[in-house]
């Protein structure tokens, strides 16, 4: 069965100037799979636009019709880091549509996964506020979706963004139907997602953070994903794994510091892609996060989908890092999660 993407021209349309988070990051994308004759082998899914119920089952409706009154008025800046043009609140609905036609489309079996490449980004959004480049949150609006449409019991959305999907765990701290795993640098922004954190009573500890050191590379995420999220992920039994992709952990990206490599990505996926074939059908939705590297995430986003597409060649034309710092020792996070989280 084929691998699914969806795609827009409207998601080009949220523009934010110099910003770090700008269009460059999708056209980048778009234009290295193409190049690479990747595309083509890709069946493109059109996205729709999110109902306002669809976005409210995770956002405040006062603060949906806010971005729709931001936008209208040509847009501004909702927080230091998040900012608005006149198109952003369309993009936005349809990031959050887009994500939700990625699940459809894999629910209903007509591809195997699905990669909502979408922007503006949306794991930092929370209940009623906009953070970290992001408006609505695409991720947890999807999951949402799914848990009710599908009539799903249990949902896994692990993000290995580099940064901590605050919004997204907002969403499941108390919902034991999503298991909300996070890998991320630790201690950076949004300043959550701490190993204790694992989410209110009402939620039965569905939520496993793994605060990363600075300067973690392949070898750790390896090592996390081996004996911590892979143990929690089988005793949940996802029957859908949604991902939120974030290519900032890769080791040539400013906004972080972390020494991922894109071989490194490509085992992240491999694990995850083994989870959803034992346990999911291989059912995997996926939505762009961060990444502001364009050759990184672009050659990133490839090896991403040549791991969903089965293929054992993986590209990676960066290499590792050009200036290594010695690896940090996550050994006593390996001990302290494991305590956490009840694994042997
Ligand atoms: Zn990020």
């Amino acid at each position: 069965m084929s691998v699914g993407y969806v795609y827009d021209p409207v998601y080009l349309q949220h523009d934010t100037g110099y910003h770090s988070e700008n269009a460059n990051r999708l056209t980048s994308i778009l234009s290295y799979l193409e190049k690479t004759g990747l595309l083509a082998e890709l069946k493109i899914i059109k996205p729709r636009a999110a109902s306002i119920d669809e976005i409210a089952a995770v956002h405040d409706r006062e603060y949906i019709s806010y971005l729709a009154y931001v936008a209208k008025n040509g847009g501004a800046w909702l927080e230091v880091d998040t900012v608005m043009s006149p198109k952003s609140y369309d993009a936005a609905v349809y990031a959050a549509g887009g994500t939700i036609s990625a699940t459809d489309e894999v629910m209903q079996g007509k591809v195997s996964s699905a990669f909502a490449l979408v922007r503006p980004p949306g794991h930092h959004a929370t209940y009623d506020r906009a953070m970290g480049f992001c408006m609505f949150n695409n991720i947890a609006i999807a999951a949402k979706y799914a848990l009710s449409k599908y009539k799903l019991e249990r949902i896994a959305i692990i993000d290995f963004d580099v940064h901590h999907g605050n919004g997204t765990q907002d969403a499941f701290n108390s919902d034991p139907h999503v298991l909300y795993v996070s890998t991320h640098q630790y201690p950076h922004y949004p300043g959550s997602g701490n190993a204790e954190d694992t989410g209110t009573p009402e939620g039965r500890g569905t939520i496993l953070n793994v605060p990363m050191p600075a300067a973690s590379g392949d070898h750790e995420y390896h090592t996390v994903f081996e004996k911590i999220i892979v143990p929690v992920a089988k005793r949940y039994k996802p029957q859908l794994i949604m991902v939120s992709a974030g290519y900032d952990i890769h080791w040539s990206d400013e906004l972080a510091q972390m020494q991922v490599t894109t071989t490194g990505i490509a085992d992240i996926v491999r694990f995850i892609k083994q989870l959803a074939d034992e346990f999911c059908q291989g059912k995997i939705v996926i939505a762009l996060e961060g990444g502001y590297n364009l050759e990184a995430l672009s050659t990133s986003v490839k090896a991403t989908f040549d791991v969903l597409m089965n293929k054992k060649e993986i590209e990676d034309i960066m290499g590792t890092p050009k200036r290594r710092v010695s690896n940090p020792d996550i050994a006593p996070l390996v001990k302290q999660l494991k305590a956490i989280h009840h694994l042997s």
